[in-house]
């Protein structure tokens, strides 16, 4: 068998160490302001939901993106990545727009133009990166690298926003901004809201409702898994994902067709005792079947969440596996995201033990999580590297995910 391979967290200063290497061999000439960081997210559950104005339970990785910045009197920007070695990437803050602005920079100077957009005074800047997120993993490598410069340039402007939840809040939604409009992704805003709002040791209950304050938003639930003796096990399997294709925009476009249908301003409104009612007034419309489908995961996983984070509030970690698994089948069946890759994982990491598994993220690819008590963790990894093995699958990734720090 091939042996796991795990993919570890860098040490703080280890990856300040990284970016203020990389600065001074990209930039010649001087010092950056500062070292910045932010942490990849996991989504434990409420998927696809965000956008629904509905709930999600994301904790914030051990795994961070870093960048070293420092700020210019005119307004060129100019990057440098670890994940994209020998090539740099200019532009002029200026010239950025929706539609104008090209490649992994778009998330960087993305941010830049949303703060401006939200009326802050920024100026260009001279920045590198370097990341032990995976890339493209559904763990956010994506929100990791707009949050950690959205807090470098929150610190270089003083603009104090990271300095408390309602001001971080704020950055979410440039980070947001950044990401759908410069970048062209249409995501909706968990992974900001993870990667700036977490902290250690809790899970963050998000309210995605348009329009509610920051407090509203957001409740910081503790997720105490050392002292319930669990270890939340996250497997990149490394199959191909990718959100910027047509799928992602699909599933938005039929969650909007169907609130329209059922005469609601977001399915969030549809409360689970009137699925069935719902249900019944999809049947006739084009595309009945699918619709019902759709609306059918996303009404039962707004109440998966809502029964999860009750559990972990009640201190009954050890309860919530059922739910994951719930949630893993409305994924795959109703909601049409899963991949092979990921099935696999969740029927593996169960029959070695783990007490819940579920695909994590957007979907098509990406990564999966199994809740697995800390003596079984040895079992649970073999067991799912075994299942890629005999599958002929390219061999997977494993991380460890304690609930970790924000964006700082
Ligand atoms: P995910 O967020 O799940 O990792 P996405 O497709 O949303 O996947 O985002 C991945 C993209 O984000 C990359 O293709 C790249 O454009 C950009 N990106 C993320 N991290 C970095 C980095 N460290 N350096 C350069 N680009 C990055
Ligand atoms: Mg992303």
């Amino acid at each position: 068998m091939t042996s796991p391979q795990w993919l570890d967290s860098w040490s703080a200063d280890d990856g300040a160490a990284r970016v203020r290497t990389l600065f001074a061999e990209v930039f010649a000439d001087g010092e950056p302001d500062g070292v910045w960081s932010a942490p990849g997210r996991v989504n434990l559950i409420g998927e696809h939901t965000d956008y629904n104005a509905g709930l999600a339970l994301p904790v914030a990785l051990p795994h961070r993106t870093y960048v070293a910045l420092r700020s210019r009197a005119d307004d060129v920007v100019r990057l440098a990545s670890a994940q994209a070695p020998g090539e740099t990437w200019q532009t002029r803050l200026a010239d950025v727009a929706p539609g104008e602005t090209q490649g992994w920079g778009a998330y960087v100077a993305g941010v830049a133009w949303a703060l401006r957009e939200a009326g802050h005074e920024i100026g260009g800047f001279d920045a590198v990166v370097d990341s032990c997120v995976p890339f493209g993993a559904g763990l956010s490598s994506s929100a990791a690298l707009e949050c950690a410069v959205a807090v470098a340039l929150d610190a270089v402007h003083g603009l104090r926003l990271a300095a408390d939840d309602a001001g971080r809040a704020s950055l979410v939604t440039a980070c947001v901004r950044a990401e759908n409009e410069i970048a062209g992704a249409p995501t909706g805003g968990m992974d900001q809201a993870a990667s700036l709002r977490c902290s250690a040791g809790h899970a963050l209950l998000l309210d995605c409702r348009p329009g509610l304050s920051a407090l509203e938003s957001a409740d910081r639930v503790p997720f105490d898994l050392t002292a319930a003796g669990l270890t939340l096990l996250v497997v990149d399997t490394r199959a191909e994902h990718a959100l910027v294709d047509g799928q992602y925009a699909q599933r938005r476009a039929a969650c909007e067709r169907a609130a329209e249908i059922l005469g609601v301003g977001s399915l969030r409104e549809v409360a689970p005792d009137e699925l069935d009612v719902a249900l019944e007034k999809l049947a006739g419309s084009p595309g009945g079947d699918v619709l019902q489908r759709r609306v059918r995961h996303v009404v039962t996983e707004i109440a998966r969440t809502s029964e999860f984070a009750e559990l972990v509030r009640a201190g009954r970690i050890t309860a919530v596996g059922p739910l994951m698994n719930a949630s893993h089948t409305s994924l795959r069946d109703d909601y049409e995201v899963s991949a092979r890759e990921l099935d696999l994982v969740v029927e593996a990491a169960l029959g070695a033990g783990a007490l819940g598994a579920r695909m994590t993220g957007g979907g098509f690819g990406g990564s999966a999580i199994a809740l697995v008590r800390a003596d079984d963790v040895d079992a649970v990894t073999t067991a799912v590297q075994a299942a890629f093995d005999d599958a002929g699958l390219v061999a997977p990734g494993f991380l460890l995910a304690p609930p970790s720090d924000p964006a700082a």
